[in-house]
């Protein structure tokens, strides 16, 4: 198998996979810790009883491993969106490690180049490759190092703790992993193989799935409420598996702020431990968005929407692009056996005939405006038309009348400021350029 072993230039992942080095391209080490250990711990729980105490302590542990990584790892390393006292922070390296994860510094550096380089080849976990992909398989199969976004981790290098717990890696994830949640619930109450079970690998396991869906599910599942270029998206059920990190939407545009959930109402219990630290004096500079930068992504996410349903509508030929016609010729035209149906209200001309047969008001009252200017008739002179008949109007126009007054003057005003034309294209209710006010 030497002739299949890839040369010292060559990254295995720049090799196609063969039959013959498939297995050169899986990381042997990740399988074995997030697929055979579980599945071992599935096949033990099988035959061996959950005692109450036990299930009550493996909860209890699962919260803090997993606030280990949310409040820990995610929010307070890769993110520094507050700052912690050190026994807040021994405290979370130590329950963050029994997660299972990685160390914090590997942890957060690949996560910072989630961030930086999010749905693009430099993304160490773009969903873009699929969901399956972004959940497990970039940690199963190997990763070219050349291929993952740079970030920066100075500020990490130069954290003891994160040094520390990096250097002592396989020590500390065995003991917090497994080591010690066997010593609680065999010392507290005589349950050494339950606790290596269920409180050890198999919360460990619940945990690694739950953070793991905040790279697929998160971008993959719910609504894109500040800005929809990318894929992260917020979601309730992502938020209630992973602690609150499911309002990742919000969490890609705004990642230096401490919270995921911006309402009261919203599950995010991370952001909850930390306000609570705060009012202990562990937490301090927790790092808050203006509510004015938020609304503003809101509104323009919103208007986007709106702009692409209106962009579906049909609001006739804008007035900056219509022929110039004069009275005359205007005239001329209704007047023929065989001529258009025109009608002029406000300076610009309609072709009304499509619609004679179908005017509500009947037959005879628009006939008679035909060869006419109808400003008055129209905006109530015999009838003071509704917004959606002003609407309906702007779909038949065809013209605009030479010395037609205001709309002449207003069509070679905006045609000189094609901006302010786009924003005229936005027909908001009740400001259609026929109506004129009562
Ligand atoms: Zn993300
Ligand atoms: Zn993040």
């Amino acid at each position: 198998m030497a002739d299949s072993k890839p040369t010292k230039t060559a990254h295995i992942t720049e090799m196609p996979i063969t039959w013959r080095n498939w297995y050169q391209h899986v990381n042997w080490l990740s399988v074995f810790f997030i697929i055979v250990i579980p599945l071992m711990g599935f096949i033990a729980a099988y035959h061996y009883p959950l005692q109450r105490a036990t299930a009550a302590f493996a909860i209890f542990y699962y919260f803090n491993t997993g606030l280990g990584i949310t409040a820990g790892y995610h929010r307070l390393w890769a993110h520094s969106s507050y700052r912690a006292s050190t026994p807040l922070k021994i405290y979370l390296a130590a329950v963050g490690v029994g997660a299972v994860q990685g160390s914090i510094r590997w942890w957060s550096r690949g996560h910072r180049a989630h961030h930086r380089y999010t749905d693009t080849t430099k993304d160490p976990y773009s969903v873009r490759k699929g969901f399956w992909y972004s959940h497990l398989g970039w940690m199963i199969m190997k990763q070219n190092p050349k291929s993952i976004g740079r970030a920066d981790i100075t500020d990490l290098n130069k954290d003891p703790i994160v040094i520390w717990q990096h250097r002592n890696y396989i020590k500390a994830v065995l003991f917090m992993g497994l080591i010690f949640p066997t010593l609680v619930c065999g010392i507290g109450w005589g349950d050494w193989v339950g606790g290596f079970i269920y409180a050890g690998i198999l919360r460990a396991t619940f945990v690694q799935q739950a953070t793991f869906c905040v790279n697929s599910l998160a971008h993959w599942l719910g609504d894109q409420p500040f800005d929809d270029r990318n894929s992260p998206r917020d979601h309730v059920i992502t938020a209630l598996v992973t602690l609150g990190e499911g309002y990742h939407n919000f969490h890609h545009e705004f990642p230096s702020d401490y919270r995921n959930a911006i309402e009261w109402w919203q599950y995010d219990p991370t952001k909850w431990a930390i306000w609570t630290w705060k009012q202990l004096g562990l937490a301090y500079d927790l790092k808050q968005f203006k509510q004015n930068e938020i609304e503003k992504g809101r509104l323009q996410q919103e208007q986007k929407k709106l702009d692409a349903w209106r962009s579906k509508l049909d609001w006739g030929t804008p007035i900056s692009q219509l022929p110039i016609i004069t009275w005359d010729d205007f005239q001329t035209e209704s007047a023929k056996a065989d001529g258009r149906a025109l009608v002029v209200i406000a300076g610009v001309v309609h072709d009304v005939a499509d619609f004679i047969e179908e005017h509500p008001g009947g037959k005879a009252f628009i006939s008679s405006a035909i060869g006419k200017d109808a400003t008055a008739t129209f905006n109530g002179g015999v009838y003071q038309h509704s917004n959606a008949a002003h609407n309906l109007l702007s779909t038949m126009r065809v013209g605009v009348i030479y010395g037609g007054g205001e709309v002449e003057i207003w069509k070679r005003a905006y045609s000189e400021k094609p901006n302010e034309i786009k924003n005229q294209l936005i027909q908001r209710a009740g400001k259609q350029v026929i109506q004129t006010s009562p």
